[in-house]
């Protein structure tokens, strides 16, 4: 990249500065599906907050009343963005792998849960303790209603609870879900439904009342603030009637030593039920700064735009010879800026080096938590993956986008997939004795 260096601390080493040239960012960062970099609003919103910083829930001084009020004024933000019932409750995570954690430690005794196998781990996975349906991967929209709907009248139990668990928008193919038919699909059989938003709330609106969803997860990290906050809203029933998701202070009301030598605890029925010990502040902050930035700029603008840069990428795409993009609702199917895809004779993780090393592209190669999902998109087994050919190399390469996505950069992403294809053998590697040799 040879631009300037700067020391960078706890690192403990200089780090080259490609990121900005003549005014324009010039390192390609095209994995906002992993991660979307923070919005610059949202790091001025939390550099105002410095001189302010205090205690939460903790203290009687001015700084900590203060900070309770930021903090809770965050979580009405977030209500508001995500156009909560009243009666609905905000908790704040540490992310949405956290979120459905904890709505999995909140189901009521005896609840089936029905999930595509299709779902990012942190969506498939957490359902430990619940009976869990998983239902084949859908061809269509319509293919995954009418699938939800045939499991759920098949459920062992018609009259207990049920939960529903699906994704808004796929963090592989980008793929937007009917999610608003399989809501209406879950509440015909008296099952409740989640919502992972994690790829669908950076993209679209989200409006909780309007899909008629019981709960929505996303993470901040994802949706343009930093790192380690996250999302959990929705309905305050189970949550309420759950043990604390953590026991600790902050979570219970009153504790008191019972005369057996035991101690009663009173926990609180409100969020903070699920957020023992001190809140991350700064995290539920940034989020609201986020969602308060995405509601200024409009969803309606941030759509069509990201749409066009969807449509570059998919017609740059179509034109190089051996590319193929992942779909399983077919390849006109709407989806957000989230595009994956293989290249005949390609290992996906050379090709995704080439990308970084030549063209000063990040984007991500792998199976992107959701193995079974690449295993059915890819046909075979991603465990696979290690040879260096193509043939037996079952990953793929992701690349995503958003709001602040230089045009630059996804042109530059059509123009290097087309030369690398074209004349990239120098990154073409083989097997020599179970060993990868240029
Ligand atoms: N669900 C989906 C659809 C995702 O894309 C991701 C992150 N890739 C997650 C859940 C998990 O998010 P986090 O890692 O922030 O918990």
């Amino acid at each position: 990249p040879g631009g300037p260096s700067q020391p960078l601390p706890v690192l403990g080493r200089e780090v080259t500065v490609p990121l900005v040239t003549g005014g324009e960012v010039a390192y390609a960062a095209l994995d906002y599906a992993a991660s979307a970099p923070a919005l610059q609003r949202v790091w001025d919103d939390v550099a105002a907050y410095a001189p302010y910083y205090g205690s939460v829930h903790r203290g009687a001084g001015y700084l900590s009343q203060l900070s309770t009020d930021l903090f809770e004024n965050s979580r009405a933000a977030v209500a508001e963005f995500l156009g909560c019932r009243p009666d609905d409750q905000v908790v704040f995570t540490r992310s949405t792998t956290d979120s459905l954690n904890l709505l999995a430690a909140a189901l009521p005794g005896g609840c089936e849960v029905f999930v595509f196998e299709t779902e990012h781990h942190a969506s498939l996975l957490p359902w430990r303790t619940a009976r869990v349906t998983y239902l084949d991967a859908p061809q269509t929209p319509g293919q995954a209603v009418a699938a939800l709907e045939g499991a759920l009248a098949d459920r062992h139990d018609p009259y207990g609870p049920a939960l529903v668990c699906v994704t808004g928008a796929s963090n592989v193919t980008g793929e937007i879900w009917p999610v608003r038919e399989l809501a209406a699909a879950a509440h015909a059989h008296g099952a409740r439904i989640v919502l992972d938003a994690a790829q669908l709330a950076p993209h679209h609106p989200v409006d909780i009342a309007e899909l008629d969803v019981d709960w929505v997860a996303f993470s901040g990290h994802k949706l343009y603030a930093p790192f380690g906050a996250g999302v959990l809203a929705g309905r305050a029933d189970w949550l309420r009637e759950a043990e604390p998701y953590l026991a600790g202070g902050g979570a219970s009301r009153t504790v008191a030593r019972r005369a057996d030598g035991g101690v009663d605890v009173e926990w609180h029925d409100t969020a903070a039920r699920h957020e023992a010990g001190s809140p991350n502040v700064i995290g539920a902050y940034a989020i609201a700064s986020a969602c308060r930035a995405l509601a200024g700029f409009g969803f309606d603008a941030l759509v069509a735009r990201e749409q066009r840069l969807v449509d570059t990428v998919r017609a740059g795409l179509a034109e190089v010879p051996g590319v193929r993009v992942l779909s399983l609702f077919g390849d006109d199917s709407p989806r957000v800026g989230v595009i994956s895809f293989v290249v005949d004779g390609w290992n996906s993780s050379h090709f995704a080096a080439a990308l970084s090393a030549e063209y000063g592209i990040g984007v991500r190669d792998g199976l992107f938590c959701a193995h079974p999902l690449v295993r059915a998109l890819l046909g075979g087994d991603p465990e696979q993956s290690a040879g260096c050919g193509a043939p037996e190399a079952l990953n793929a390469i992701r690349v995503s986008f958003g709001a602040g996505t230089p045009d630059e950069h996804v042109e530059r992403f059509v123009r290097a997939v087309r030369e690398l294809v074209r004349d990239g053998a120098r990154w073409l590697y083989r097997t020599e004795a179970g060993r990868c040799v240029p």
